[in-house]
């Protein structure tokens, strides 16, 4: 039985580099009917806050990613206190007391010697005594996780074959100074005792993952199957990392940007399969398949999501946006007639507000100078509303007859002065849902 776990610090809101890794974890888990977990990384007392979840758990609602259970780490403290008890007997934990002044000078002399800087583990070879004395003049020291010092090995999902030397990684930390348990054993833990069988998180975890594997075996669980994606880059290249903050999942909303547009996308970013828009999640599922994904850096563009979005509005009926329309004050007799037009014109939800204030009110004209006879002569023709289908036909066939205008030069200005657009819906459709031409005077 798979299962999957989405597992954010609430320290922020997500963006799309996170939607990623949710994604992937969500369409991995309801690929194979498994169970698809939301666990809050919420370790940091600090850092974390209940905005945050809230936050999180409404983006992801927005999307349609739904969790099938949701843990918490602050509440599972005493599976943590227990594990660190475990790695203690079996003599893989070991208590160090070096300030981070001292840490870092360390890894500047390593590095000077052209070293690799790797912890020194010199805080294995202090006595009881001098640990004593050290708890008494710095408090508590940190504890860190004592690697095998091995090749550590994994076929990942995405990466491939990857081996890393044990030697050259540092013994993690996995609790703080002040008792605070940190990700790198609280997520083994939780990830062993959830039974979570296939973890895909971003590539800034491989190491990560190395050191976890050891601490999994070491506790005794069953090391699951891991996966990790490229980090996303922007358009030309670059680092998103200082973006990401603009591209949080809220603004997106809040820009217009509809979920099955933004899944569609990031369903298939980075993966040899083409984008795809998908009309709904099952079909998401379907066309999804991690082994598809490469490890090159992955280029996001957030301009990509209009096009999308626009063409997924374009597929809604009515009913799908009903809502909206009524929000607007669009009259029920009209919402047909009005979304017929307006889907076609708009690239998000957000367009529909000004091509309603257009039927409504009317626009302001827009008249060329040579103009100005022959739109007082056409606005003369122009009976007053209410206009229906036949209305822009008949007008415009009149205008025809008494000005001898045509095409271009005869439709053109007629849009111009009753829309105060160059372009825009099919004047027929238009003209029979506005209220008023102020052209008309
Ligand atoms: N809370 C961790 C993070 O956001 C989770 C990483 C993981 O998936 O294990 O980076």
């Amino acid at each position: 039985m798979t299962t999957t776990r989405f597992a954010p610090s609430p320290t922020g809101y997500i963006h799309v580099g996170n939607l990623r890794t949710a994604l992937m974890n969500y369409l991995i888990a309801r690929k194979s009917g498994g169970t698809f977990i939301l666990r809050i990384d919420d370790t940091d007392p600090e850092r974390s806050k209940e905005t945050y979840v809230d936050a999180i758990k409404q983006d992801l609602e927005w999307l349609g990613l739904t969790w099938d259970k949701v843990e918490r780490q602050s509440e599972r403290l005493d599976r943590y206190v227990a594990a660190a008890d475990k790695l203690r007997e079996i003599g893989r934990f070991y208590e160090a007391f070096e300030t981070p002044t001292e840490l870092d000078l360390k890894r500047k002399k390593q590095l000077n010697m052209g070293k690799p800087p790797v912890y020194d583990r010199a805080a294995l070879n202090l006595s009881d005594d001098e640990k004593t004395a050290l708890r008494a003049e710095r408090g508590d020291g940190v504890w860190r996780f004592k690697l095998d010092h091995q090749r550590i090995e994994w076929t990942d999902g995405i990466l491939g074959d990857i081996s890393i030397d044990a030697a050259s990684v540092s013994d993690p930390v996995l609790i703080r100074g002040d008792g605070q348990f940190l990700y790198t054993l609280a997520s083994v833990v939780d990830d062993t005792e959830m039974g979570v069988t296939h973890v895909v998180r971003g590539s800034d975890h491989v190491t990560n993952t190395a050191t976890q594997i050891q601490i999994i075996e070491a506790l005794g669980g069953t090391v699951p199957s891991f996966a990790h994606h490229s980090l996303l880059t922007g358009p030309q290249g670059e680092a998103l990392s200082k973006r990401l903050g603009t591209l949080a999942l809220r603004d997106l909303r809040e820009a217009g940007v509809q979920p099955m547009a933004l899944l569609s996308l990031m369903a298939r970013l980075g993966s040899s399969d083409p984008v795809e828009l998908r009309s709904d999640m099952a079909e998401l599922v379907e066309g999804f398949d991690i082994n598809r994904f490469g490890a090159a850096p992955t280029k996001f563009d957030v301009e990509d999501l209009y096009p999308l979005t626009a063409r997924h509005l374009q597929s809604l009926p009515l009913a799908a946006v009903q809502s909206v329309l009524e929000g607007l004050g669009v009259p029920a007799d009209k919402q047909a007639a009005f979304w017929d037009v307006a889907k076609e014109n708009i690239t998000t939800l957000n367009d529909l507000g000004p091509w309603w204030d257009l039927c409504r009110d009317g626009a302001d004209p827009l008249i060329a100078d040579e103009d100005k006879d022959f739109i007082a002569e056409a606005m003369a023709l122009l009976p007053e509303g209410p206009y229906d289908s036949d209305s822009w036909g008949t007008w415009t066939a009149a205008v025809k007859e008494k000005t001898g205008r045509k095409g271009k030069g005869l439709f053109m200005p007629l849009r111009k002065a009753v829309t105060g657009m160059e372009r825009g819906p099919d004047m027929s459709a238009l003209l029979a849902l506005m209220e008023t031409v102020r052209a008309r005077g």
